[in-house]
């Protein structure tokens, strides 16, 4: 392990110059830090949508032989603010003219979505007086789309470990062929991810403009601490949840090689953040809940069979339907004569009598029913499966808050207790599980 920093900017620590400032602020605090990638500038506050967006119905509008040109002037108008706030003499006008030139010579919609982290990269590096290296020469994908790890990690490292300090472009690599292609959506991240584990990195950090992680839902618990130490495996739960921490995949990625990963807000650079690990560091205390998150809008379908459980092949039939309409199972729940499955109502509900139909006729039930209206609300925390009382302390905490919960479901890797409750309950369960067992737990030396 060596002491090399890798520093990722998100679209929103990039969409405006008070954050770049900060974020140049950053970089230049530490020596450690030598490699910041970024994002394309995600929608500023004058803005409906973000850079990429705009690069994509560019390149539409191009092709479909539409008025593309007022989106390429919202582009250039997007970066030349920027420029102007940053106060450096960087100029856009020869990158818009060379968009130009690309869209007419017949560049992919990948290409042209690329050109939004690129150009991004080259405003940054300017103003923190450092160099751009392409994320061209560094990330490499396979044919089928899948990066090649072997020519990614060893190209990358000689590359960069040449090199003193860059700005490197997230969101892209290069295809076997030398053409351009983008991760899918949001995958800036990847590229970051990518670097770290290349260098062996001492850290990947985060940093979003504004977003923190915190231990319950700030629009509802008001002042929520922020969650100071996760495992791998809880920001994957996090993530499953909707506290976006790091994409999955990186997460992954990074903990093969045990690279720590942070995550921080410029608005609090100050903030240690959090800190991300396979196991939460020693002399570390933590109450055994460590965030309450949930959602809102999950339906349950009840499906009744006499004596189910006896019947081989059901569960995979049943499965098979759901793949089919590609609904997500997110929870089940088995009893002798019914099967139960937790799915998100907005999805579910565009194809709902079809699916129940064929549910019935495939799985010969005796009745299929569904109860909608439901929230789902994860206590997520490593210890708590080890920890005698926590689910207790939840169920009394909803009891006395005359909360009915409609569904239990304990992860088996005991990471997790998944509790749906009424959507209309959902802020107050949020709010009395986050003062129970949060606020006024008292942490526990964990290892
Ligand atoms: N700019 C890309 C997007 O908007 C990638 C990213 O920001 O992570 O999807």
């Amino acid at each position: 392990m060596n002491t090399i920093v890798v520093s990722k900017f998100s679209g929103s620590a990039m969409s405006e110059a008070v954050y770049i400032k900060k974020a140049a602020e950053v970089m230049k605090s530490k020596p450690s830090r030598r490699f910041a990638v970024v994002s394309a500038p995600a929608k500023g506050s004058g803005d409906d949508i973000g850079v990429t967006d705009m690069l994509y119905i560019c390149h539409a509008r191009f092709n479909g032989r539409e008025n593309y040109v007022s989106m390429l002037e919202n582009i250039r108008g997007h970066y030349d603010s920027i420029i102007q706030d940053l106060g450096t003499n960087y100029s856009i006008d020869n990158d818009i003219d060379l968009l130009k030139e690309e869209l007419a010579s017949g560049k992919s919609a990948d290409y042209m979505a690329s050109r939004g982290e690129y150009i991004m990269a080259g405003i940054f590096a300017d103003y923190l007086g450092w160099e751009r290296i392409d994320a061209a020469e560094l990330i490499f994908f396979n044919a089928d789309g899948s990066i090649d790890e072997e020519k990614t990690f060893s190209t990358a490292n000689e590359i960069l470990m040449n090199t003193n300090r860059a700005v490197i472009p997230g969101f892209y690599g290069t295809m076997p062929d030398g053409n351009i292609k983008t991760f899918p959506r949001g995958g800036g991240d990847f590229t970051g991810g990518l670097i770290a584990r290349s260098l062996n990195a001492k850290m990947f950090e985060k940093w979003n403009a504004t977003t923190e992680i915190f231990r319950a839902e700030p629009s509802i618990v008001g002042n929520p601490e922020i969650a100071r130490n996760l495992t791998y495996s809880e920001a994957i739960e996090l993530n499953y949840i909707g506290i976006k921490t790091v994409l999955d995949e990186v997460i992954k990625t990074l903990r093969k090689a045990a690279v720590p990963i942070t995550i921080h807000s410029l608005s609090n650079s100050e903030d240690s953040g959090t800190l991300i690990t396979e196991e939460i560091p020693e002399g570390i205390k933590r109450s055994p809940a460590v965030c309450i998150a949930g959602r809102r809008r999950y339906s349950i379908v009840h499906m009744d069979k006499y004596a189910l459980n006896k019947e081989s092949g059901f569960g995979g039939k049943l499965f098979g339907v759901f793949a089919k309409y590609k609904i997500a199972c997110e929870h089940c729940l088995s009893g002798i004569h019914r099967l139960s499955v937790v799915v998100k109502s907005p999805v579910f509900d565009v194809r709902r009598m079809e699916i129940m139909e064929e549910l019935k006729s495939v799985l010969n039930l005796d009745s299929i029913s569904i109860e909608k209206d439901l929230s789902i609300i994860a206590i997520i925390g490593k210890e708590m499966g080890r920890t005698i009382g926590t689910f207790e302390q939840a169920f009394a905490v909803l009891a006395k808050e005359k909360i009915r919960i409609r569904m239990i479901d304990q992860g088996s890797d005991e990471l997790n207790l998944i509790i749906g409750v009424d959507d209309k309950d959902y802020n107050n369960a949020v709010k009395a599980l986050y003062s129970a067992m949060i606020l006024a737990a008292k942490p526990l030396n964990i290892n």
